[in-house]
């Protein structure tokens, strides 16, 4: 049996869509009620969108140069700020 080769296809940063995937249509039930903490965008976010591209759940979003996130449907893993080479997120507690 032959692998499956998936067709290679070029496309350009400009092309990836920037919304998040409840824009897109395709989170309906909001799962933020267990979040214990939250991923903050401080002021140096260069909106390079490796966030973007590394979130599982699709919440953040790239407007205006800045990254935003979605807190509807954020489920608070980390990997945003672990992946964010220049420190712009920092995960804060969800209750002070
Ligand atoms: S990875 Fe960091 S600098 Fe890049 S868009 Fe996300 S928060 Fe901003
Ligand atoms: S904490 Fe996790 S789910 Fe929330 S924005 Fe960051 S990568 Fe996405």
């Amino acid at each position: 049996m032959r692998p499956y080769i998936r067709e290679k296809k070029d496309f350009s940063f400009s092309e990836v869509p920037e919304n998040t995937s409840f824009e897109a249509g395709y989170l309906t039930t909001v799962n933020s009620g267990w979040r214990s903490i939250r991923p903050v965008i401080k002021e140096k976010c260069v909106g390079c969108e490796q966030c973007y591209l590394y979130c599982p759940d699709g919440v953040i979003s790239v407007k205006d140069g800045k990254a935003a996130i979605d807190y509807d449907f954020c489920k608070g893993c980390g990997i945003c700020a672990k992946i964010c080479k220049i420190g712009a997120i920092e995960m804060e507690a969800e209750r002070k």
